[in-house]
């Protein structure tokens, strides 16, 4: 079933979202060759409870770390370790926190300096992916004109859409109804309804669409080893419209300020 939040419920979720935004800028900061996965693992769940809140991925399911991590071709849910970020890297941070009670989800692929065009483009692509589908987060749409947006527009740019994870609900809980797929036809899948909270997360690879799952049972990379990457936003459904709950603004402010770091 959909939980449907009233005005002050989003509000609650866009104080939740921002804190994300503010992990992720805390991030962007700090990235740099040579800083261990796992360090920024650490400078994140700090920055998340000097904040009065918890990093909701921790624990989650099992999930040993406050940051999902994935380099290059690791598509999501890697593990912070002491693996050494390099020149040329594309690093994919996922974050969540629960701040009182309530989930904020969001994630950004950062370029590292050295970065190749084809995974310029590749990142380019991806985030533009995000706000296709956001521009058809109005009431009366369905999901479907959402999932297709996204796939239509980054496989018309021969890219790889994956189809093994997906968007979601968000809300107490990081994962409710509905799943929100990166690939679908138009006119398919329930209706927007207003108060709908969902996280959209564009998983694209520069080949092929398969993936798996590494031994430890999180680690998901392309099959074909291709590079991959990863946006995701917070959206409630309004009368007026999507309704960003997170923001990559900071974050870009911060790239900006960061000489290891490409804006994209
Ligand atoms: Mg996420
Ligand atoms: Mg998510």
């Amino acid at each position: 079933m959909i939980q449907l939040k009233n005005k002050s419920e989003i509000e609650e979720l866009r104080k939740s979202a921002l804190l994300v935004s503010e992990t992720l800028s805390e991030i962007a900061r700090n990235i740099r060759p040579g800083i261990t996965t796992l360090a920024l693992d650490e400078i994140a769940e700090t920055f998340i409870r000097d904040n009065g809140a918890k990093p909701a991925f921790k624990g989650y399911n099992g999930f040993p770390s406050s940051l999902c991590i994935s380099i290059n071709e690791v598509v999501v849910h890697g593990i912070p370790s002491k693996k050494e970020l390099r020149q040329g890297d594309i690093i994919s941070v996922d974050c969540g926190v629960e701040l009182n009670g309530w989930i904020g989800d969001s994630a950004y692929s950062f370029a590292l300096e050295g970065i190749n065009d084809e995974s310029v483009s590749l990142l380019k692509t991806t985030k533009e992916s995000l706000y296709k589908g956001i521009e058809k987060c109005i009431i009366g749409n369905r999901i479907g004109d959402l999932s297709h947006a996204i796939q239509s527009y980054c496989e018309s740019r021969s890219y790889g859409v994956v189809r093994d994870l997906c968007g979601h609900g968000l809300g107490r809980k990081m994962h409710e109804s509905p799943e929100v797929p990166n690939f679908g036809k138009p006119g398919s899948g329930i209706k927007f309804k207003e108060g709908m909270v969902i996280a959209i997360e564009p998983m694209i690879t520069q080949g092929k669409k398969e993936v798996i799952f590494e031994s430890d049972g999180w680690t998901c990379r392309t099959l074909d080893r291709s590079m991959t990457a990863h946006f995701e936003h917070d959206i409630a459904i309004t009368k007026e419209g999507p309704d960003i709950l997170s923001n990559f603004l900071p974050i870009e402010k911060a790239i900006n300020e960061n000489i290891n770091l490409l804006n994209i």
